[in-house]
């Protein structure tokens, strides 16, 4: 049987997120307001608000340009989580398993999970829409992503046959297992620890060197 490997990617592949990121390289850098971003994600991903909620006030917030988003693939870059950067070797040999489910952005994942070679095909996220002059003004609503319990609808659109794992840092992620489509459900941990799911997953990750090790002695 086929195994596939579901991977998050804020907060899992990288350290941060990516559109709290981008939030915070281009509006106002207030206090006030940095708190407001970090509250809406926080809330979003222990499901105390929900996903689509979180989603489009943090849209709202934004005051970006398509020009804007070369600066945070940078900054994004330099913060793929430590072991994730380690295993380049294990991802790249695993590609054809790997697929990325984010509830964050195309935009800004594509350049950065690509160069350790994690195919186009496989990467499903929110895309933006911009104006005429490259200001973004929204996200596609026509992606399942975008709407609550969105990692599950995508899943389940992909109509995987095989032995399915997911590693992720949120309530989302943990939600593909909730609703069925998924064998196993990997809490991941390096980055954030979040308390209101810690008895979700069949077992914390530390690192992804935790996963390999727990992989290939299945
Ligand atoms: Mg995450």
């Amino acid at each position: 049987m086929k195994d596939y490997i579901i991977i998050d990617f804020d907060s899992t592949f990288i350290k941060i997120e990516s559109l709290d990121q981008l939030l915070k390289t281009t509006s106002a850098k207030n206090k006030d307001y940095l708190i407001k971003i970090q509250k809406l994600t926080d809330m979003g991903m222990n499901a105390e608000i929900s996903f689509q909620k979180s989603l489009s006030e943090r849209i709202k917030l934004l005051n970006s340009n398509k020009n804007d988003l070369d600066v945070v693939i940078d900054i994004i870059n330099k913060n793929v989580s430590d072991s994730f950067k380690k295993n380049k070797k294990f991802i790249n040999e695993n590609n054809d398993k790997i697929i990325i489910i984010s509830g964050g952005f195309y935009e800004l994942i594509y350049p950065v999970v690509s160069k350790f070679g994690i195919k186009k095909e496989n990467i499903f996220a929110n895309t933006f829409i911009y104006d005429i002059d490259g200001k973004i003004i929204g996200v596609d609503k026509n992606n399942p992503l975008s709407k609550n319990s969105g990692k599950v609808k995508t899943i389940k659109n992909l109509n995987l046959d095989g032995n399915v794992i997911v590693i992720g840092d949120g309530y989302t992620d943990y939600e593909i297992k909730k609703y069925g489509y998924a064998n196993k459900f990997y809490l991941f941990i390096e980055n954030i620890k979040r308390k209101n799911i810690l008895d979700k997953g069949d077992f914390l990750l530390k690192s992804l060197d935790d996963f390999i090790d727990i992989y290939n002695n299945e």
